[in-house]
């Protein structure tokens, strides 16, 4: 396996910009997980190691696109009907075995290869059949209903490049391609824990001053979802000692730790000095809100180089934000995909809201249409706690940097839930 180097997340600036954060973690990260081969029904969801270059044409041959009758177009006369005597036949998977002459119509259905010569195809609903002839409509376009040999993919040319999280369609194109099994990136091993004195496990009575741990659950549906294997290392108290034994054990069979809470700098905040008895934490001041410090770490391994940790803070939903802007592409980078920035797009803001330029802002927010534009409402209380204001809402109303004051009609990004938490 891989390591990080020691001083990879070193950053010794004030606050960090979410771009120039982004760009840390492409220039000092790289994938940490060794390749293996998966049967392609398997691939799904999986990161595919390298790219995937067609061998052939695809489709490997031209065909027709609808029911109907091949023709060579410089028999139709252009002014009226034409007919033509139908001298073969030609369906999918049964070639006319032959070449077509002038002044000949195949019978032919849709992904019958095209007969050689022939170049048009008149769909049979535009046909009238007599004694064995056709009589053809005048004014169809050369070439129409005819499909090319490689207009999908050509020979040589990228079918799905390395570093794609594999979804449906690339494993149908690629089984178009003829592949049974692909080279993808062995997932990465995640361990996860949350902590704090007042968090405890669903499930259990909830004593004075409890909460029920939301964090942990969300977590772990939100590694899966990456594709990383996840191991629970549930629920720790704000203690360092115990927490320094339980990471140590974490970095031996891990390629990453996610944590929860206790990063910031109250005297209950012990995550701080297990890491740095064990290893190297940098905290990243990032210009966003929600959002406080998120701790970028490592454990330090018997190979010397170390284990990434990822300590969140214990706010659920500064803990879903800064695990979205930044702990995504951290894994994604770690686990060997592409870091792709996720797709926003402008809508309207449907709100005023008062904001202090210089840090970008992501109000939870719903979206509705109002005629062709699309306005974005935004949820009524956007505390780091309210947990609700994720699940009501459709994604994050984004204010940018250069954004202040903003004032209902205003265009901004909205970054929808399924691209950041998908
Ligand atoms: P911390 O980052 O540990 O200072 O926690 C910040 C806030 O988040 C506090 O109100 C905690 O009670 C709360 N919190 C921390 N961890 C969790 C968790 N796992 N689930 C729900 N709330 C949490
Ligand atoms: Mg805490």
């Amino acid at each position: 396996m891989a390591q990080l180097s020691d001083d990879c997340f070193a950053f010794g600036g004030e606050l960090l910009g979410v771009d120039a954060a982004l760009a840390l973690i492409a220039a000092r990260t790289a994938p940490i997980v060794e390749i293996e081969a998966v049967p392609l029904a398997e691939a799904a969801g999986r990161i595919l190691a390298a790219d995937r270059i067609a061998p052939f044409d695809l489709p490997p041959h031209a065909n027709s696109a609808v029911d109907g009758y091949a023709v060579i177009h410089a028999d139709l006369r252009s002014d009226a009907e034409t007919l033509l005597p139908i001298t073969g036949r030609a369906a999918a998977g049964h070639p006319l075995g032959r070449g077509v002459a002038r002044g000949e119509a195949i019978r032919i259905f849709t992904g019958a290869a095209m007969p050689e010569g022939a170049d048009t195809v008149m769909m049979q609903e535009d046909c009238v059949v007599e004694d064995g002839r056709v009589r053809l409509k005048p004014g169809i376009k050369e070439g129409a209903n005819r499909r090319h040999a490689g207009e999908d993919v050509a020979r040589g040319g990228l079918a799905v490049p390395a570093g794609r999280r594999l979804k449906p369609a690339d494993l149908g194109l690629l089984a178009a391609l003829g592949h049974t099994s692909l080279p993808v990136f062995r997932p990465l091993r995640a361990a996860l824990l949350s902590t704090g004195d007042e968090v405890c496990e669903p499930g259990t009575g909830l004593q004075p001053g409890m909460i029920f741990d939301a964090n942990r659950v969300m977590l772990a549906a939100l590694l899966r979802g990456l594709g990383c294997s996840v191991s629970d290392l549930g629920i720790h108290p704000d203690r360092a000692s115990g927490l320094a034994d339980t990471l140590a054990e974490a970095a031996a069979g891990h390629d990453l730790i996610v944590t929860s809470g206790g990063v910031s700098t109250g005297e209950e905040d012990h995550v701080r000095a297990a890491i740095e008895k064990l290893g190297r934490l940098d905290f990243w001041r990032l210009a966003i809100k929600p959002g406080r410090p998120v701790a970028l770490g490592q454990i330090r391994s018997s190979q010397g180089g170390g284990v990434p940790l990822i300590g969140l803070p214990g706010n659920p939903v500064a803990a879903a934000l800064t695990f979205a802007i930044l702990a995504r592409p951290l894994i994604l980078r770690l686990g060997g995909a592409t870091m792709t920035p996720p797709l926003g797009f402008p809508v309207e803001a449907g709100f005023t809201y008062r904001k202090k330029p210089g840090r970008r802002e992501y109000l939870r927010a719903s979206l509705a249409r109002d005629g062709n534009a699309a306005i974005a409402h935004r949820y009524k209380k956007d505390g780091a706690g309210i947990l609700s204001s994720i699940v009501q809402s459709d994604g994050f109303a984004v204010l940018g940097e250069g954004l202040s004051d903003i004032a209902p009609g205003m265009i901004v990004d909205f970054v929808p839930f399924s691209e950041v938490f998908g």
